[in-house]
């Protein structure tokens, strides 16, 4: 088996879904399990409907879910004409769930509604791309996902039960391989075990792919993206960036963590445990060969680049000179759980600490608020977080040409420059 994953952007048109039709038409005899996100823009507009019913606003919140509604069917239309009744009408299922959900007064915590909104983005595209498929010739089975992804009950950043999951994916996707050999599932989407529909977090598709294929003991993970494979550096910042023909599963958790948006973060350590190979593949280019991710360590890597724009600088010293030592960094460690912040660079001095976040103003002001207590808080905003793996001197003057330095951190691997 292989796994195949589709993001949004490879299914934001007509165009784009008619591609899948020829990616896929390439792997004929193959088994390949296909992973779909919500198209184009979708999440991001369920997410306005979810505000608009939280706050109250059910007229608001019908007439965006209204716009998705008509996005769909009008895709739909052009893409099926034979099995068009049977195609809508499952999509009209999917509406009607939400619908009903919005006709109702929010009782509930708002990540419960959330997610059971949500989902609807993949449970749509999915449902269309594979009615689609079937119709142009490549045969395939559509799978709700819910069936078989298992989680807790922690709406939008739900914890996957892998054993339980497990225990699905044989009973019910092993057999449907016997009869077809493209099955169509979503990302992203899982249930609790009293069938609440639940999300693993934005961007999350990534995940659930790598999570069928560590079960499924897949041959290869590829994920089809709207660039060349992963590259050194943002191609919108950068025009010089280059594509990296084979990477580690190292180097690219590496990169996810200092903030690269290359692959969703959770992504690698299923892939990396039973030892998975990654590609990451241009779905409007696929004769190129794109990213080879395995654990095989990759030597001579150019400079890898990570801008952060709009950080925070939040500087802690100690009101009354004495040591920033254990009791106060352990304190400072359980305030960034309590409000959930990571700091994307930690420095300490004798009597002082400062720590680099993203501009969340309510999250700082609650973390500047609860270490008054024991520091005086600075915070300076409006800064650029630098990181360079694999640097050289050339590019880090480059980069940093003009502008003012404010803090520095370097290991043997990698540079961060935070500046002004
Ligand atoms: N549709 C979800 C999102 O936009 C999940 C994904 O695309 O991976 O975050
Ligand atoms: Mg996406």
């Amino acid at each position: 088996m292989k796994v195949f994953k589709f993001g949004g952007a490879s299914i934001n048109s007509t165009e784009r879904i008619m591609n899948t039709k020829a990616i896929l038409g390439e792997h004929r005899g193959e088994k390949v399990l296909v992973v779909i996100s919500a198209m184009g823009k979708t999440t991001n507009a369920l997410e306005k409907v979810v505000d608009a019913f939280v706050a109250g606003r059910k007229a608001e919140a019908l007439q965006l879910f209204e716009q998705v509604k008509q996005t769909h069917l009008n895709i739909l239309k052009y893409l099926v004409t034979v099995n068009w009744k049977k195609a809508e009408d499952r999509l009209k299922d999917f509406f009607m769930e939400v619908e009903w959900l919005l006709h109702d007064k929010p009782v509930r915590e708002y990540d419960y509604y959330y997610d059971q909104v949500v989902c609807s983005g993949e449970l749509m595209s999915t449902s269309l791309v594979s009615d689609y498929l079937n119709e142009a010739g490549i045969k395939n089975r559509w799978i709700d996902v819910r069936d078989i992804v298992r989680t807790d009950n922690n709406f939008r950043d739900a914890n996957v039960d892998w054993q339980f999951t497990a225990q699905k994916f044989g009973e019910l996707v092993y057999p449907l391989f016997g009869e077809d050999d493209i099955l169509v599932t979503q990302g992203f989407i899982g249930a609790t075990d009293e069938n609440e529909s639940t999300t693993l977090g934005r961007e999350g598709s990534d995940y659930s792919a790598a999570i069928f294929a560590s079960i499924g003991n897949a041959e290869s993970l590829t994920i089809w993206k709207d660039v060349e494979g992963v590259m050194n550096a943002d191609p919108k910042t950068f025009p010089e960036a280059r594509v990296i023909p084979t990477l580690s599963y190292r180097e690219v958790v590496e990169m996810a963590y200092y903030g690269a948006q290359v692959i969703h973060p959770k992504t690698i350590k299923p892939l990396e445990n039973k030892n998975i190979p990654l590609e990451v593949r241009c779905f409007l280019r696929p004769e190129l060969p794109g990213t080879y991710i395995s654990s095989k360590p990759v030597h001579g890597l150019p400079p890898i680049i990570v801008l952060k724009p709009d950080q925070v600088l939040i500087r802690l010293n100690s009101r009354d000179f004495s040591f920033v030592e254990e009791r106060p960094i352990s304190r400072l460690h359980e305030i960034f759980h309590e409000t959930r912040i990571r700091p994307n660079l930690l420095q300490n001095g004798a009597v002082s600490l400062w720590c680099c976040v993203d501009n969340r103003p309510e999250k700082i002001e609650k973390l500047a608020l609860a270490a008054s207590g024991i520091f005086d808080v600075q915070v300076e905003k409006e800064l650029t977080l630098l990181t360079v793996r694999h640097y050289d001197e050339e590019t880090i003057s480059r980069l940093t040409k003009g502008k003012m330095i404010v803090l520095e951190q370097k290991t043997l691997e990698t540079i961060q420059v935070l500046m002004r």
